[in-house]
Formats: structure tokens, C-alpha cells, sequence
């Protein structure tokens, strides 16, 4: 196989190339070319030639390459979901998953228009709202989901009239590379470009004095650099950072009925998602009874190659984080009980069998902080007042969610976590249609819906006296 960056419509090699490993065996994938700092020049300035034009086509001629991309991605969508599974590690299925979610953001964002809006008319004025694009944009992306996290920012972005560049991250460039050869059939030369790097560029593409606007996804620590840097040109930022999404068990729930969801919620791509559960507060009633039926359906996992049908999870994406992961399981092991996984298996691959550990407390580092990796802590509660101010303790505030039998007594206490986004007897659904907020160090502004389509305009206000 294979792949190439695209700068200015055309798809070129790279100055260098980089082995993309196949976390569940260790083996090269492909090589994914990199660019250097004058292929990452090219790519601004081609995007910065080709915005004023784009910005002048009519938005119903950018939706519809946008509803193309969706139908291309679609037709491509087995080859797509292979590539996600061999470079993510995921299971085939929610690869393709992740590619349907990439169709619905085309199609949801090929809908959208931006009118102008009346804010106000009377005898004397007329006030207009106008939203104009930004002009470049520079998408970050991280290794977890790689195309979602690259549409939900694409799609809004040129819908708006704006000219993007993609930088993947190193260790899962494939599947975006494949995108780019769609989009280049479709939209006009430097609309999009994609380079990627050797985790050396990201520094170079914020400070470039000639991109407006930065869209990241990734680390907090990360998040910190890109806000700092982009203060230095006051650029703008969308920032969707780290979580350690809590949530909370009421002592009325049918336990049998909710322990698969909780599983879900908090395995779902071996728990690298930012936003799955990643504290489980439990009431002390029902505290052993949920531990053991936990146990008892995650002991079932089969985790393995994501290219097997029968298996249901994958492995650690990349080297570093497999190392990352592991510490947590030792520091896990020692603080908590393990009553599932906790298994490192000999052989190649980055493998950890997905891990349930009980009688940790707030203030265990497997609490306080996102492993992101399948290491889930049960931790036990009596208050419900005490358990929202643990839950709401923590620095970061992505999502969280609530359990209950009792629809109104849940939705009270959705109310006062502080989260972006809080569920009730469910966690992480997403949908490119829904915006998915930030709130406290898990970032900046928000990605999907229609907020994050306004995320790429800037407000213009026309106000006319008569
Ligand atoms: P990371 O921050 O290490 O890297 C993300 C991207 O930033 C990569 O493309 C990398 O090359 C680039 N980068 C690195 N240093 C940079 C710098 N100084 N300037 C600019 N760019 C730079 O994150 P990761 O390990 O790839 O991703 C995992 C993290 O992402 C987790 O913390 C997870 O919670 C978070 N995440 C958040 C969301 C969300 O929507 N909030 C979604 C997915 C993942």
C-alpha cells in the first residue's frame, strides 16, 4: 500500500517516511510518508491561495462537495474501516462505525446553511448578524479515532468557507491519507491538504503566522502548549482535551439490565475514547452485587487482532501509550483489588485485558487521573451529596453520566455535575448532529452540531439606520 500527503490537489511523497505499526501484531501496516517544514509552508500557502475563492463559491456548491465526500467515504467504506482497524486496533465493526459517523457528519454539515439573520428591525435600524469564515485552518488530530476527530472539524470548516489543513497523528495517519485521495477527487486544489509529521510538526502549524484558527484534539498537556502559542498571534482555538468522566450509580437500578451499558460505556475501544466512563461511583447497597456482575460479563471479553470477527477488543494503539497503560495497572494493582483482567499477555501486540479494580478511593491515581487505556475503578459511595462533589472534584470536565431508575431524580443530578456533556442511563453517545462541549481543563469552545459550525465563522454585525 501505498500513501501520500496532499498539498495544493496534488499527492505527493513526503521528505521522509515513518512505519505505521499494527498494534495487535507489532507488524508495518505502511509507511506514511512526512513532510518537512517546506511541504508544511506549501501547505499553508496553498491553502491560503485557495481560500478567498472558496469562501466566494456559493454554500450550496461547497455542501455538495461535502455530501459527495460523504457518498465517496460510503462506497470506500470497507477499505476505510480495514485501514482504521489495522493502524487503531479496534474491532472491524466499530471501525466501520467510525465510518458511518464520518457519512453522517458530511451529511449533517452538507444540510447546514448560514444565512444572514435579522436581530433586530424597528423604524430607525436594521440589525443583520452576518457569519464570515475564518480563512486557514490547522486540525491537530490524535491517534484514537482518527477520522472522526478529522471530519468533525473538516466538514463545518469548508462548509464555512474556510481552507483546512490536516496534520494525523503520527501513529494513525492511514486512514486520513485514504480520505485525502477522495476529497481530492472532489474538492478544488488546497481546499484541504494533509501533511503529517513525525509528532514535529504540530509546533510549526500553530505558529504559522498565516493560519487563523487552531482545532485540536488531544492532551491537555498538549492543549496547554497549542493556548500558549496561539496567544502570541491571538488566533483563535477549539481545544477537546482529556477527561475523567465520572459516573453515578443510584442504588434503584436493575443491575443485571445496566451492567452491559456500563461495560460498553467504559470499554468501548479499550476505554481510548476521552470521553467513556472512567470513575465509577457505586452506591455502597449495591456495591458488591455491580462489582461481581461486572466481573462476571467482562470476564467474557474476547480481546484480540480487531480483523476477527469474534473479537470485541483491541489493543493499546501505540508503544508509548502501552507503557503509559501499564504503570496504571501496576500502581492499580497495588492501591485496589483487581476482580477482572489485569493481564499483560507474552507476545506481540499491546495488550491488556480489560481490567476492573474495586476499593480504590479519590485521591488513588487511577481516580484522579485518565489512563486512557481498558483500567476501570469502582469506587464505593453512601451520599449522594457527597458523591456529586467527588464527581465534580476533578479538574477536568468532558462528560459524565447518571444511573437511575428514577428518571426526574437523575436528571436533578445531571443538573449540577459540571460536564459537558451529561447523559442519563447511558454514556458516550455521540453523534456529529449533537455538539459535544468542553467545560474546565478538558478544554475549549465546541466540535459537532451547529455550535461547532459557528466555531469556524467569525460574527459580523451590519447595523443599518434608516
Ligand atoms: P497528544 O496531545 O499527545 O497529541 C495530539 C496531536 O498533537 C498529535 O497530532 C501530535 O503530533 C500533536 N502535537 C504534539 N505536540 C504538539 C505541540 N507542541 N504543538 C502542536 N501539536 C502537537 O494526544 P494523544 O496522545 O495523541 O491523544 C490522547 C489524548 O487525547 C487523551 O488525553 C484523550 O482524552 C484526548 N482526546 C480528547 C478528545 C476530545 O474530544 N476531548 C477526543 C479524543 C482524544
Amino acid at each position: 500500500m501505498s500513501f501520500k500527503l496532499l498539498i495544493d490537489g496534488k499527492q505527493v511523497a513526503g521528505a521522509n517516511t515513518v512505519p505505521v505499526i499494527n498494534p495487535a501484531d507489532e507488524s508495518i501496516v505502511a509507511n506514511s510518508p512526512v513532510a518537512d517544514q517546506n511541504q508544511l509552508n506549501e501547505a499553508v500557502a496553498a491553502a491560503k491561495r485557495a481560500q478567498p475563492e472558496w469562501a466566494q463559491t456559493p454554500i450550496d456548491e461547497r455542501a455538495a462537495c461535502l455530501k459527495r465526500l460523504g457518498e465517496a467515504v460510503q462506497a470506500h467504506e470497507a477499505d476505510i474501516a480495514t485501514l482504521i482497524t489495522q493502524e487503531v486496533g479496534r474491532p472491524l465493526p466499530l471501525s466501520h462505525f467510525e465510518a458511518q459517523l464520518v457519512q453522517k457528519s458530511c451529511d449533517f454539515y452538507s444540510q447546514q446553511r448560514l444565512d444572514v439573520e435579522l436581530i433586530h428591525e424597528d423604524e430607525a435600524i436594521r440589525v443583520e448578524a452576518h457569519r464570515l469564515p475564518l480563512g486557514v485552518i490547522a486540525a491537530i488530530l490524535p491517534w484514537n479515532a482518527p477520522l472522526y476527530l478529522a471530519i468533525n472539524k473538516l466538514a463545518p470548516a469548508v462548509l464555512a468557507g474556510n481552507s483546512i489543513i490536516l496534520k494525523p497523528a503520527p501513529t494513525s495517519p492511514l486512514s486520513t491519507l485514504k480520505l485525502g485521495e477522495l476529497i481530492n477527487e472532489i474538492f478544488p486544489p488546497g481546499v484541504i491538504n494533509i501533511i503529517c509529521d513525525n509528532n514535529d510538526l504540530g509546533g510549526a502549524l500553530v505558529a504559522h503566522p498565516d493560519v487563523s484558527k487552531i482545532a485540536f484534539t488531544g492532551s491537555t498537556v498538549t492543549g496547554q502548549k497549542i493556548l500558549t502559542a496561539a496567544a502570541q498571534q491571538l488566533k483563535k482555538v477549539t481545544l477537546e482535551l482529556s477527561g475523567n468522566d465520572a459516573a453515578i450509580v443510584l442504588p434503584d437500578v436493575d443491575v443485571a439490565a445496566i451492567a452491559p451499558e456500563l461495560i460498553f460505556g467504559a470499554f468501548f475501544n479499550s476505554a481510548q475514547i476521552c470521553a467513556v466512563i472512567k470513575r465509577l461511583y457505586v452506591h455502597e447497597s449495591i456495591y458488591d452485587q455491580l462489582c461481581d456482575t461486572l466481573a462476571a460479563g467482562l470476564s467474557q471479553a474476547v480481546m484480540g487482532n480487531g480483523m476477527d470477527p469474534d473479537v470485541q477488543f483491541g489493543p493499546i494503539q501505540n508503544a508509548a501509550q502501552f507503557e503509559k497503560v501499564k504503570a496504571y495497572l501496576e500502581e492499580a494493582k497495588s492501591t485496589g483489588t483487581i476482580i477482572c483482567g489485569g493481564d499483560v499477555p507474552e507476545g506481540k501486540g499491546y495488550f491488556i485485558t480489560p481490567t476492573l479494580v474495586r476499593d480504590v478511593s479519590d485521591g488513588d491515581r487511577i481516580v484522579d487521573e485518565e489512563p486512557f487505556g481498558p483500567i476501570l475503578p469502582i469506587i464505593k459511595y453512601s451520599d449522594v451529596e457527597d458523591v456529586i462533589r467527588r464527581a465534580n472534584a476533578s479538574s477536568f470536565g468532558l462528560g459524565a453520566s447518571v444511573w437511575s431508575a428514577d428518571g426526574n431524580k437523575a436528571q436533578q443530578i445531571a443538573g449540577r455535575l459540571e460536564a459537558g456533556t451529561v447523559w442519563v442511563n447511558q454514556h458516550c453517545a455521540i453523534d456529529p448532529s449533537i455538539p459535544f462541549p468542553t467545560s474546565k481543563h478538558s478544554g475549549q469552545g465546541v466540535e459537532a452540531g451547529r455550535e461547532g459550525l459557528l466555531e469556524y465563522t467569525n460574527l459580523k454585525i451590519v447595523n443599518i439606520k434608516k
